[in-house]
C-alpha cells in the first residue's frame, strides 16, 4: 500500500473497517464495430473506467463516515466494495480484521447495505414479514418458529406498525418502504451499515423522518456506518467524519466540524460554496466551474486541475498525496504540500 495515500491516523485506532489501497476498474463491453476493427488491427484498446482509485481509510467502531461527491465520483462503487457486493480489483477491504470478500463471495453478514431505491431493492412478490425474516432464518440468527415475533419487534424498532407485516412492498409509501429496507438490514444484526443515498429518492417531507430514524438507531445501538450522499447538508447531520471523493479518489477527509468550518481542498470549498443557503439573498449559489471529466479519460496529475482556480504546472503533472493538514484531517492538494509550481493567485 502506498503510505503517501493513507490519511492521517484516526484518534481511535481500533478500526472496525480498514479500507486498504482499494481500486475498482470496469471495462465496458467492446462494441461489435470495435471488435471487427480490432480483427483488422485498427481498434483502440478497450477503455477502462477507474471507478475507485487507490482509496484508503479506517473507521473506528461506533463512528459514521459521510462519503460525499458528485454523481459518478465512485462513492457508490466504494460502498459496494465495503458491503461485499463488488470485489476490489486491487487492495483489501477488511472488516474486523478479515476480508469482506474472498474468492468472489461475501464472507460476513455483519455488514449490510441500504440502497437508494427501496422499491427496486425489495422483492415485490414477498410480503414484508418474509422479506425481513428471510436473512435471519438463513443465517440461523433466529429459529423459524420465532421469526414472526422477531419481525414484529424489528418493524416496531423502525417505526412501522407490525400489523402491516403481511403486506407487499407496493402497499407502502416510499418512506415506509425505506423503513422496511432498514428493518431487513437490522434484522441481520449488523455491526456496520452502508447507506447509499438512503433518502435521495424520498419526498423532502419524509426525508427527515428516515434520517431521524437513523440517528435514533445510532444512539440506541452504537452502529458504525458509511453514509453515502451527494448532499452536504444531510451528511453534516449524521456523520462524525467526512470524506470527499472526486473521480475515484478521496481528496479530503476530516472530522465533520473541521471540514465544514475550514475546508482544506479547493474541491471541498467549491462543493460547500455551491450549496444554496436559505435567507442569505441572491448570488450565494455558485455552481462549480466546468464539467466533471469523463472517468474513461481522467485528467493527469490532480484530477481536479481543469476546474481548480489555483492549478499550477505541478498539478497537471503530479498526483497529490493525501497528507495531514489539520489534526485528524488530510487533503490531497499541492497547495498544502510544497506548492503548485508557481505563485498562486490570491
Ligand atoms: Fe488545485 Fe493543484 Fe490542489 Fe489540485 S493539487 S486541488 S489543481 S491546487
Amino acid at each position: 500500500m502506498s503510505a503517501a495515500l493513507r490519511p492521517a491516523p484516526l484518534p481511535d485506532t481500533a478500526a472496525l473497517l480498514d479500507v486498504r489501497d482499494v481500486s475498482k476498474r470496469f471495462t465496458p463491453p467492446t462494441p461489435i464495430g470495435d471488435r471487427i476493427a480490432a480483427l483488422l488491427g485498427a481498434a483502440p484498446r478497450p477503455a477502462t473506467v477507474h471507478a475507485v482509485d487507490r482509496v484508503s481509510f479506517t473507521l473506528p467502531r461506533g463512528e459514521v463516515l459521510g462519503l460525499v461527491g458528485e454523481s459518478g465520483c465512485g462513492k457508490s462503487t466504494l460502498g459496494r466494495m465495503i458491503a461485499g457486493i463488488y470485489e476490489p480489483s486491487s487492495g483489501d477491504v477488511l472488516f474486523d480484521g478479515t476480508p469482506v470478500m474472498r474468492g468472489g463471495r461475501k464472507r460476513t453478514a455483519r455488514v449490510q447495505m441500504i440502497h437508494q431505491d427501496p422499491f427496486a431493492s425489495l422483492d415485490p412478490r414477498m410480503k414484508v414479514a418474509e422479506t425481513v425474516a428471510e436473512g435471519p432464518i438463513a443465517h440461523r440468527l433466529v429459529p423459524r418458529a420465532g421469526a414472526d415475533a422477531y419481525v414484529a419487534e424489528i418493524l416496531t424498532r423502525v417505526g412501522l406498525d407490525p400489523a402491516l407485516r403481511q403486506r407487499f412492498p407496493h402497499q407502502f409509501s416510499g418512506g415506509q418502504r425505506q423503513r422496511v429496507a432498514i428493518a431487513r438490514a437490522l434484522a441481520m444484526r449488523p455491526d456496520l451499515l452502508v447507506l447509499d443515498e438512503p433518502v435521495a429518492s424520498l419526498d423532502v417531507s419524509v426525508q427527515a423522518g428516515v434520517l431521524n430514524l437513523f440517528l435514533d438507531l445510532r444512539r440506541d445501538s452504537s452502529l458504525t456506518g458509511v453514509f453515502i450522499s451527494h448532499d452536504l447538508g444531510v451528511v453534516r447531520h449524521v456523520s462524525d467524519r467526512v470524506a470527499i471523493m472526486y473521480l475515484g479518489r478521496i481528496v479530503e477527509t476530516a472530522p465533520t466540524a473541521t471540514l465544514y468550518a475550514a475546508p482544506a481542498h479547493p474541491y471541498t470549498r467549491a462543493l460547500l460554496d455551491s450549496v444554496p443557503r436559505l435567507g442569505q439573498g441572491r448570488g450565494i449559489f455558485r455552481p462549480i466551474q466546468g464539467e466533471l471529466p469523463s472517468p474513461l479519460a481522467p485528467p493527469p496529475g490532480c484530477h481536479f486541475h481543469p476546474r481548480c482556480p489555483h492549478a499550477g504546472p505541478r498539478c497537471r503533472a503530479e498526483v497529490p498525496a493525501l497528507l495531514p493538514v489539520t489534526p485528524g484531517g488530510s487533503a490531497a492538494c499541492h497547495l498544502h504540500h510544497g506548492g503548485v509550481g508557481r505563485s498562486e493567485p490570491a
